[in-house]
């Protein structure tokens, strides 16, 4: 039997996404914009779990955008070592708050074309700023997990970021953008792993997911 389109589909999958992860948040650590805009650039290739482990030390010496303006990039490189690529994420955290400082008053900006000017932030990053440091739903956040879920479960059949962005965005209310993010990169990590996934535990029937492995 043919599969329904993902129009009349999605409803049911996003109460199965909410019934299966009430909780999904943002799992980078951080207390203010800020520092969540670091940690986001930090977590490009990285684990969430490693940058929690380098972000405590690091937000207690750097505290505002203009501390991490004016470091010295070599000592900020030190600071960072322990991520991969920490020398260009050193440079772009350093060259954002410089512009943070120039151009933004000392404020991380709270508008997508604002932040996606900043050096290291591309358009995922600036949704994930937005969407859970100001709360602001102005795209959903499309990394690999939700890249890969988003195929497997007929959301969309493209293969470029930003357009699985844009169909995504046509399927699902604005106000569950940010928390579908966090409910796909979730399911993602726990059940629909990219190798295989464990469909015999997903809350997705056959007539939800076209994917599905009996
Ligand atoms: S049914 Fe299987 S392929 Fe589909 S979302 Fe669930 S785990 Fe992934």
């Amino acid at each position: 039997m043919a599969i329904a389109p993902a129009s009349q589909r999605i409803r049911k999958i996003l109460a199965a996404l909410e019934r299966a992860y009430p909780d999904a948040a943002c799992s980078l650590a951080f207390h203010n914009p800020l520092e969540l805009l670091v940690a986001t650039i930090l977590s490009a290739q990285c684990t969430d779990v490693l940058v929690n482990k380098v972000t405590p030390e690091l937000f207690k010496k750097y505290r505002t955008a203009r501390d991490y303006a004016r470091s010295d990039l070599a000592e900020l490189e030190r600071d960072v070592a322990r991520v991969n690529f920490y020398r260009n994420k050193a440079k772009s955290i350093k060259a954002a708050c410089q512009l943070i400082e120039e151009r933004f008053g000392g404020k991380v900006p709270n508008r997508m074309d604002d932040l996606v000017q900043l050096p290291g932030v591309a358009r995922k990053t600036a949704n994930v700023v937005l969407g859970n440091a100001f709360d602001v739903q102005e795209g959903i956040v499309v990394d690999t997990h939700v890249m890969r879920l988003s195929q497997r479960m007929g959301l969309s059949r493209q293969t470029d970021r930003d357009k699985i962005e844009q169909d995504l965005m046509a399927l699902i209310p604005r106000a569950q953008w940010t928390r579908f993010g966090h409910q796909m990169i979730t399911h993602g990590r726990k059940v629909c792993a990219a190798k295989k996934p464990a469909c015999a535990q997903c809350p997705l029937t056959s007539a939800l997911c076209p994917s599905r492995q009996a």
